[in-house]
């Protein structure tokens, strides 16, 4: 029950109404016994600096940051985590007496959820990433991190993929290439029928998201045999990559791993202790209805 002593976590995003986020952090709070909610808060843009300043005046413990905000709250923190500092953005705020600290859980989610819900390891092979956005930002860095050998980096616009593999490969040393978007064309196609893990981070396929039809820029039969093919967007579960990918024989998993422990990971920075991972995921498959 609400009362005095209420502790309020949030999510801070425009628009956040389709967010699975407060049906997770609510079903893992009162797992946990705690005395505190999650709700939804949705700024408009111009009201961005208020709302955070909002934050430490009304005491809220901590919230976590979607699109289009990742970005956009930095300046208004006291400090960032390295990782929030490597990525350039923040998706969960911890507020400790008045210092509100920007962190990024999305990359660690994302290599979390490949190791437990699909059992592989980034240094396993070539990988290609579809986007340049934040999102793959998050994704390269972190594949990198983790000893990924080789990513080929496609974005529609192509100069945004350069940018991304000059940063990821001076952020940590690793061996990354930018390819134009375009089927068929090397060294992509090669680059896409060697790697081991394709990842979509383009919202491309999200209901209500992405601006238009896909032409995916691989060569047919890419996805396939012995391939892992994961693609962030989790609503719905079955997108045209993952629809693709099943078609033609690859391994898929949707965004709903990275979306469970991007959240578990923000849990355990704002309370301290362990968050009850069974508890949020299957608040989540009732979200979504099917766990891809
Ligand atoms: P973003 O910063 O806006 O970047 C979007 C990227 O997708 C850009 O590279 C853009 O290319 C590309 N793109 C957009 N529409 C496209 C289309 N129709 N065809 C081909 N490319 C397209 O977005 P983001 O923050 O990276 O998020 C990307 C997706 O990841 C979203 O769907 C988001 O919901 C999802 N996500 C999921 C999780 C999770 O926990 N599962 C976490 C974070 C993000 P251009 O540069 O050429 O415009």
């Amino acid at each position: 029950m609400i009362n005095g002593q209420t502790v309020i976590y949030g999510l801070m995003g425009h628009p956040v109404g389709h967010s699975f986020s407060p049906a997770m952090h609510n079903a893992a709070l009162a797992g946990l016994g705690l005395n505190a909610v999650y709700v939804p808060f949705d700024p408009p843009p111009d009201q961005l600096q208020a709302a955070v300043a909002g934050i430490r005046a009304l005491g809220v413990a901590g919230v976590n940051v979607t699109v289009p905000y990742k970005e956009a709250v930095i300046p208004f923190l006291d400090e960032l985590s390295a990782e929030a500092q490597s990525y350039g953005a923040v998706n969960t705020i911890v507020h400790r007496r008045g210092i509100l600290t920007g962190h990024n859980t999305d990359g660690a989610g994302f290599i979390r959820a490949l190791q437990e819900d699909a059992g592989f390891h980034p240094a396993r092979g070539k990988t290609v990433i579809l986007g340049a956005g934040g999102a793959a930002r998050a994704v390269a860095l972190a594949l990198a991190g983790q000893g990924c050998p080789e990513l080929v980096l496609v974005n529609r616009r192509p100069e945004r993929a350069a940018q991304l593999a000059a940063l990821v490969s001076a952020a940590t040393g690793a061996l990354v290439r930018a390819c134009p978007w375009s089927a068929g064309a090397e060294p992509l196609a090669t680059a896409a029928r060697e790697a081991v893990l394709l990842v979509n981070c383009t919202p491309a396929g999200m209901s209500g998201g992405g601006d238009g039809p896909v032409d995916w820029p691989l060569p047919r039969g890419v996805p396939g045999p012995g391939q892992l093919a994961c693609d962030l967007v989790y609503n719905p579960p079955w997108t045209p990559f993952l629809k693709r990918a099943a078609a033609q024989g690859a391994w898929v998993r949707g965004g709903l791993g990275m979306l469970l422990y991007q959240g578990v990971l923000a849990l355990e920075l704002w309370t301290g202790g362990k968050a009850p991972v069974d508890i949020m995921r299957r608040a989540l498959l009732e979200q979504a209805g099917e766990w891809i």
